[in-house]
């Protein structure tokens, strides 16, 4: 039934009459099996090659290199970075023309914090992305070098990276979301207990599981698992972009000493569901890929592409209230002065109609 399930994940049906089709085809393949010598030495030979699936994966998949990688150490540097805090703030998937008015400045009625940075630093206009991929963008903004396509984005892949550049002379405090560049010297991971690290594991095979085999419309309710690496259940899902940014704000003023403060979320990427005052609204907001955009591709009747237009601008409206409320809280602090602030997207989003 699970292969069934995943045969017609791309046919656009109702999920029950998928179900009911799958119930039927399951009861005849089930009597064929029990009828059929040939079709059982079949399930069996099938069955013993599917052993042969976790080598691939884990011996000759990019994949191995998570499993396999031996844990490389923070390079040592002999650069000294002055004694200043840094904090850089990388949002996902907001495209510089979101945030401009008709002449090309920043608009201060729909985005007023972003304005009010802008006029306070320095604002590279022309600034694009090396890859419309966010694990190809973000190594790039912590490495300098743009990623060959085939490392993964994590610290093994990418040792020299920002955290390890300024660790000799501050304290990390680092918030990834999708990458893992963060050495786990300088960003020890969160350890639950056994029992807790079993039931995140569980949690998180189901979650891929039911992503893997059910119809496309029974997926709507359930997270995404393309933008981490685990935890699909938590994260910005569960905690909430607007508590994200505050536990951040708050520890990261927290500490005595120059700190690297480093915080990507996965804002204001699509599902686009809040308004600009940060309330979400109703159902479509569970649906991660808005109807008219297939494969990556919007279709070409343009209601479509123009509404998740309107839907992307209501959006980016609260990140620019998170952004507000983040540099409030620094100035309320006594930090904001001194502070070295860099403010950045990994790549942006089209709403071309036909376009992808
Ligand atoms: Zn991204």
């Amino acid at each position: 039934m699970a292969i069934g399930f995943a045969l017609m994940r791309g046919f656009e049906v109702d999920g029950a009459v998928v179900i009911g089709v799958e119930n039927a085809a399951a009861g005849i393949g089930t009597a064929a099996y029990l009828k059929s010598q040939l079709l059982r030495s079949f399930a069996s030979v099938i069955g013993v090659l599917s052993l042969g699936i976790p080598v691939l994966i884990l011996g000759f998949s990019p994949i191995a290199g998570l499993v396999w990688a031996p844990h490389s150490s923070v390079p040592q540097h002999e650069f000294r970075a002055p004694d200043t805090s840094v904090l850089v703030v990388v949002f996902d998937e907001l495209p510089l023309l979101s945030l401009v008015e008709e002449f090309g400045q920043i608009d201060r009625k729909r985005m007023p914090n972003f304005a009010a940075l802008a006029a306070t630093s320095t604002w590279f206009r022309n600034a694009t992305t090396v890859s419309d991929g966010t694990s190809v963008a973000i190594p790039a903004i912590l490495t300098g070098p743009r990623s060959n396509g085939r490392q993964l984005a994590n610290t093994e892949s990418h040792p020299e990276n920002l955290f390890s550049l300024f660790s000799p002379t501050h304290e990390i405090h680092a918030r990834e979301s999708s990458t893992l560049i963060c050495s786990p010297q300088l960003c020890p991971p969160l350890r639950g207990s056994v029992m807790e690290n079993m039931s995140g594991l569980l949690s998180d095979v189901t979650v891929v599981a039911l992503r893997t085999i059910l119809p496309a419309p029974l997926t709507l309710r359930l997270p995404g698992v393309a933008d981490r690496w685990s935890d699909f259940l938590d994260s910005e899902i569960r905690l909430g972009v607007t508590e994200i940014f505050r536990q951040f704000g708050v520890s990261f003023s927290a500490s005595r000493r120059a700190t690297l403060g480093y915080l990507h979320v996965n804002f204001p990427h699509s599902p686009w569901d809040h308004l600009p005052s940060g309330q979400r609204y109703g159902a479509p907001d569970l649906v991660r890929y808005p109807s008219g955009l297939k494969n990556g591709v919007w279709t070409k009747q343009p209601e479509f592409a123009h509404r998740a237009l309107q839907r992307h601008m209501l959006h980016v409206g609260y990140a620019d209230r998170l952004l507000g409320d983040l540099i409030a809280h620094l100035k309320a602090e006594g930090l904001y002065d001194d502070l070295l602030m860099v403010v950045v997207a990994d790549h942006g989003v089209s709403f071309e109609p036909g376009e992808p």
